[in-house]
């Protein structure tokens, strides 16, 4: 088994895993690129699993859908390209052999779903969409801050081996953030530096695994001290003893929507 990142657009990931037959394609916003790679690979699309309703994730589903007669599997309550297999959390879905679970976690679109996989290849794999990337979060278009944390949360809780599978390549202007707010993290200035060296070389800095992220990513460490003296630094957060978890978080994510 093979996982493979397919750059797409300017900054987007199409994950796809295959055999040396068949594929499965997540999230495939652009269809000629999944095209060029199962030709490239000699590959029939078996199956496209989908996160949330996004045109970046879903646009080349029917076009792929049409032209290979593949199985598609998205979220329960999102509207999607029909007709499709609509899954929610705790569900499993078997894809070339293995079973990956369903994760509920709203927070980006109301509806949003990520796919766990306990052993793919001897380590676990998280497909996350665009909740969870590289030192940051995605934005939150249609869910709340209570809602983006308890689904972050639970994607923290896997084994921090999990290889994390993020659709953006948001890596660097997501950690010149984390680094504003906890500008003393050493293991992230590292970070920063081994990712700028990547980009340099048009390497990928993905994936990621929950083991680092738990280490650099302000949005999966928004309880620590550092973290919240950073937001009192930054007058991010006004009134800092009577702020909760929920209220931390929203300051984080909101002094991000702002940053320069
Ligand atoms: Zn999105
Ligand atoms: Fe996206």
């Amino acid at each position: 088994m093979y996982l493979t990142a397919l750059p797409a657009f300017t900054d987007n990931y199409l994950w796809m895993i295959h055999d040396a037959a068949q594929a499965v394609v997540v999230d495939p916003g652009d269809a000629q690129v999944v095209k060029a790679a199962l030709e490239k690979h000699s590959l029939q699309l078996a199956l496209i699993l989908l996160t949330h309703h996004h045109a970046d994730h879903t646009g080349g589903v029917d076009e792929l859908r049409a032209a290979t007669g593949c199985q598609v599997i998205g979220p329960a309550y999102e509207k999607m390209p029909e007709p499709l297999q609509r899954v929610s959390g705790g569900e499993h879905v078997q894809a070339l052999g293995h079973s990956f679970q369903v994760m509920d976690v709203p927070g980006h679109t109301a509806g949003h779903i990520a796919y766990y996989c306990e052993d793919f290849e001897g380590k676990p794999l998280l497909f996350c969409g665009d909740t969870l990337f590289s030192g940051g979060c995605g934005r939150l278009f249609e869910g709340t801050p209570a809602q983006m944390l308890a689904s972050l949360d639970s994607l923290a809780a896997l084994p921090g081996n999990t290889r994390v599978c993020c659709t953006h390549e948001y890596t660097l202007s997501n950690l010149r953030f984390a680094r504003a707010v906890e500008p003393d993290n050493a293991v992230l200035a590292q970070y920063e530096q081994q990712c700028i060296a990547l980009r340099a070389n048009h390497q990928y800095t993905l994936p990621s695994s929950i083991a680092l992220e738990l280490e650099i990513n302000p949005f999966l460490r928004s309880r620590l001290s550092t973290v919240k003296q950073g937001l009192i630094q930054s007058n991010a957060l006004s009134n800092a003893s009577q702020a909760d978890d929920v209220a931390c978080f929203a300051a984080l994510r909101e002094w991000k929507n702002i940053f320069k």
